[in-house]
């Protein structure tokens, strides 16, 4: 058997049941009621009966992009009424002026890791003005981070492709030096050009063997009609389980017959859509789309940026959010939320050694609470997070040994 270097006595399960966890090699070599022999043991630490989720997983961030770290940047509302190009405008009039991104990456790293996220798919923006300079910056902060969190990289074309010459370049040069998958943005809203656009979002990923995950706002039909676009186009290539649509608003927005049929053409392709239930805008179904077969998950996306002032990186807030805004009560519901901010992610990501299993990764959080119901609704905190099976972050804080 594989040595032990940690085991983790009376954890309490998401089920209620009280269990030992054995730690080897970073990951989780046993999982039983205790006491039971293991031979020989590195150290022990008792969790008190307290709950152990597995380390969340941040299905949407934007580490480029966010103020923590650096002063508060009032909020610039849109001159008249909502518009990307605008927001990408002052966003790059804050950014030239904000703290090096090194500093920022890393304070929203640590905040997030210190509420138990263990995983993340972040967002980088790439286009003609700031070149790959972004992405460089975040490889860079996702290596000096990785004894505490996973990232993930998307390629993002912020300001377009087709309408930011030179973008389409970029982004292949980004995948070749590292990003996981090729982004897309609003292919006939922004760029004006829907089969153009997914050309070339779905060349670079044919070429490179890299997932997709398309920035959607585009509403109504038109918006279901790119999401129905991308499905054919995920299935004709066989991508299905490596291409997700952020936000998808449109879903939202159309008659429930309408969302039937395209839920089916997801499920279909395997294409997963991602929702954080942002603001007062409509958001797709989530209990419909899961029925359907949907792999339908979460993240916090924009934090203290310069799209909104909101957010902190807690992954069980972002959980209620999603399930106050769909309605959820019941606890199979209260489950589901869970999920998304954990298992559905995880898999979206491509995570396969994910969750409290053996042989899976040893990265979860231990807080006070009874059942991941409670733990969905009330949040509580401290909380400690394990990744690799080292406790990274206490109390709130990032161990001095992990930062
Ligand atoms: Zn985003």
């Amino acid at each position: 058997m594989t040595a032990i270097d940690t085991l983790f006595q009376n954890a309490r399960l998401a089920d209620g049941r009280i269990v030992d966890i054995a730690v080897g090699g970073g990951k989780i070599v046993a999982i039983a009621p205790g006491p039971q022999s293991y031979g020989s043991v590195g150290k022990i630490d008792d969790l008190g009966r307290r709950l152990v989720l597995p380390g969340m997983v941040e299905g949407h961030i934007h580490l480029d992009k966010c103020f923590i770290g650096d002063d508060w940047k009032p909020h610039r509302p849109c001159t008249a009424g909502f518009s990307v190009r605008e927001r990408v405008k002052f966003e790059k009039e804050y950014l030239a002026t904000a703290k090096p991104m090194a500093e920022r990456a890393a304070a929203l790293i640590d905040l997030c890791v210190s509420h138990g996220t263990s995983w993340m798919r972040s967002h980088v923006d790439v286009d003609a003005q700031v070149g790959l300079r972004h992405f460089e910056q975040i490889a860079a902060a996702r290596e000096v981070h990785r004894d505490k969190v996973s990232v993930q990289i998307v390629a993002f074309p912020q300001s377009g492709i087709l309408t930011s010459p030179g973008t389409a370049d970029l982004l292949e040069q980004a995948v070749r030096g590292g990003a996981e998958l090729v982004g897309g943005l609003d292919p006939a809203g922004h760029d004006g050009d829907a089969a153009g656009h997914l050309d070339i979002v779905f060349g670079i990923a044919e070429r490179h063997g890299v997932g997709i995950d398309i920035h959607l706002h585009d509403g109504g039909l038109q918006g279901i009609s790119e999401i129905e676009e991308i499905a054919r186009r995920t299935k004709a290539m066989g991508l299905g389980g490596k291409v997700t649509i952020s936000h998808a608003y449109a879903l939202g927005e159309v008659s429930r017959d309408m969302v039937e049929r395209t839920a089916h053409r997801l499920a279909e392709a395997g294409v997963a859509i991602l929702t954080n239930a942002p603001g007062a805008r409509l958001f797709p179904p989530v209990l419909l789309l899961r029925e359907a077969g949907v792999n339908v998950f979460s993240g916090n996306d924009n934090i203290r940026d310069s799209w909104w002032p909101y957010g902190d990186g807690d992954l069980l807030e972002r959980a209620m959010l999603v399930g106050y805004r769909s309605g959820f009560n019941t606890d199979e519901q209260l489950a589901a939320a869970f999920d998304m901010v954990s298992a559905n992610a995880a898999r979206a990501l491509g995570v396969t050694d994910y969750g409290l299993t053996v042989g899976a990764e040893a990265d979860f959080v231990v807080l006070d609470a009874r059942h991941v119901q409670e733990a969905v609704v009330a949040r509580p905190k401290p909380r400690d997070v394990y990744k690799h099976g080292r406790l990274v972050a206490h109390g709130g804080a990032i161990l001095a040994a992990a930062a």
